[in-house]
């Protein structure tokens, strides 16, 4: 007979476990112990739960690469111990959290689900009670005593979706996420349904963390006005060393002299320049245009159809790795965790 699957649930901070402060009125983290006796269903579950919690739970705003890390190292060192594991994260900046962590967990062949709520786990309204539970039945899935799920996951209101594919949309609606470009993972209805299809290919390797996160980066949204100062500003920032350009629609950017000059010099000096669009769907085709025909010749990398959220943490992450300059594009334009579409 198949044993229970071991779960490890990991809770950084969020509005699942929030409460009010009566002073201020503002939703603040608490602790963990009592977050879990509100959810006396979780004993109900076919699987066996282990919590570890951050020693101080954040609001997810809060959250930074080396916490990250400190979230690498918790699943890192219970790695052979559980079958699953389950992150409890602010909603905030999830997608960056699960972007980063999909890169930095290299042959991951457990499964990851990140989830929260958009309501405190207390609130008689709230969405957390089914997050939790379904994430941690996700994990727990098993198909031939192999995990069903292999990487990292976002799971949130009914569905599961590619961790580093999803964005937040929406501060108030129970479906806070959307993954624009890649389809859900999972659906959770009278029963879990999937398309394995859609999953990473297994990977048989031992796992591998990579802990270095290089935090010389930059995000830059283009919008009709933005002046030469500001980008020559920005681009000479001392140590810089990577920028996510949030261009327009297919990639396109203004053609004025100043502007591609401006990028030009900063790619001269080794700074890597990622397009990626500003649409919320869609992918950036350099060359489509005439406004992206030059940004390509100049060196600018295609950020293709990944989330900006995926593209920092990426650049983060290959920076870290010290990725040599003649192979950085190339590297950055594969998909190394299914984030991009090739
Ligand atoms: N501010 C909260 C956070 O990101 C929102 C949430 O948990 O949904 O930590």
């Amino acid at each position: 007979m198949l044993s229970k699957a071991k779960i490890l649930l990991i809770y950084t901070g969020g509005t699942i476990g929030m409460k009010k402060d009566f002073t201020t009125g503002a939703l603040k983290a608490f602790n963990f112990s009592k977050l879990l006796q509100r959810i006396p269903e979780l004993k109900l579950l076919d699987c066996e739960i282990e919590t570890i919690s951050f020693e101080n739970p954040i609001d997810s705003s809060n959250m930074n690469p080396d916490k990250w890390v400190q979230l690498a190292t918790i699943i890192e060192d219970n790695y052979a111990s559980f079958d699953g594991f389950v992150v409890l994260h602010g909603s905030d900046t999830m997608s960056y959290t699960a972007s980063a962590l999909s890169f930095m967990l290299e042959n991951l062949a457990k499964p990851i689900i990140f989830t929260g709520s958009q309501l405190p786990i207390g609130d008689l309204r709230t969405d957390a009670k089914e997050n939790l539970i379904t994430a941690i039945q996700i994990a727990s899935l098993r198909d031939n005593e192999k995990a069903v799920v292999q990487e990292v996951g976002l799971y949130f209101e009914y569905k599961l979706y590619r961790g580093n594919r999803t964005t937040k949309i929406n501060a108030e609606h129970f479906k806070a996420f959307t993954s624009p470009n890649y389809p859900f993972l999972m659906e959770s209805g009278v029963h879990l349904k999937w398309n394995a299809e859609l999953f990473l290919p297994v990977n048989q390797l031992p796992l591998y963390v990579h802990k270095k996160l290089d935090t010389n980066v930059i995000i830059l949204k283009l919008f009709p006005g933005i002046s030469e100062q500001v980008v020559e500003s920005v681009l000479s920032i001392s140590n810089l060393k990577g920028v996510v350009l949030e261009t327009y629609g297919a990639g396109n950017a203004p053609t004025s002299e100043w502007f591609l000059k401006v990028l030009q010099k900063a790619i001269q000096k080794g700074i890597h320049i990622v397009n990626v669009t500003q649409c919320s769907g869609g992918s950036v085709r350099m060359g489509q245009y005439e406004t992206s025909t030059a940004l390509r010749s100049i060196g600018v990398m295609s950020g293709k159809d990944m989330t900006t959220e995926a593209a920092i943490t990426k650049l983060m992450y290959l920076l870290g790795e010290g990725i040599v300059p003649s192979q950085f594009q190339e590297t950055f334009e594969t998909s190394l965790r299914g984030e991009i579409q090739e």
